[in-house]
């Protein structure tokens, strides 16, 4: 785990932890308020985003951003990340083992952002982010009981964020 932002940007560079990188054309890092209160996390970049290196992007971001102001919220207010960092092909859900390789990068980002809300996108963003092998001890450490406490799923926007 890196204590600052720049060792974890410069630790992914290059990444080939898992089979994802074969056919990727950018790394899909996060983006956002680094010190936000609400982080938003989705499974994993679609075409958009590894074409511009950047999560939620094109049609993806377009209605993530009119999810935002029907809530009230400025984009720019928030940290966004993906469970992979990399686009599974054809848009397909991130494997098990893609998902693992890349977790450290994320709770990384959680523990950097210490955000007091994670909203997990879609129902199978939520099922790989609290699987129980995903929590491993010196995560648990990190992340403070209250920080915990406010964890929430927001189901409804498998509906809405669509790629
Ligand atoms: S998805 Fe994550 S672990 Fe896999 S190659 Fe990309 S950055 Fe590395």
């Amino acid at each position: 785990m890196f204590d600052n932002w720049e060792e974890l940007e410069k630790s992914i560079e290059n990444c080939q932890k898992c089979k994802l990188c074969k056919t990727r054309q950018n790394i899909v890092f996060g983006t956002g308020n680094k010190n936000a209160d609400i982080m938003f996390i989705g499974e994993g970049p679609g075409a958009d985003e590894d074409r511009q290196g950047e999560p939620f992007v094109g049609r993806a971001g377009k209605l993530m951003n009119m999810a935002f102001q029907m809530l009230g919220i400025e984009r720019k207010e928030v940290y966004i990340a993906n469970i992979v960092k990399c686009r599974p092909p054809g848009n397909r859900n991130p494997e098990e083992d893609e998902a693992e390789a890349c977790m450290d990068y994320l709770r990384n980002q959680v523990i950097l952002v210490k955000p007091k809300i994670i909203v997990l996108l879609r129902k199978c963003c939520a099922k790989t982010y609290f699987r129980k092998r995903i929590w491993n001890n010196s995560y648990k450490r990190k992340i403070n009981r209250k920080e915990r406490n406010k964890i929430y799923t927001n189901l409804a926007s498998s509906s809405i964020i669509k790629r």
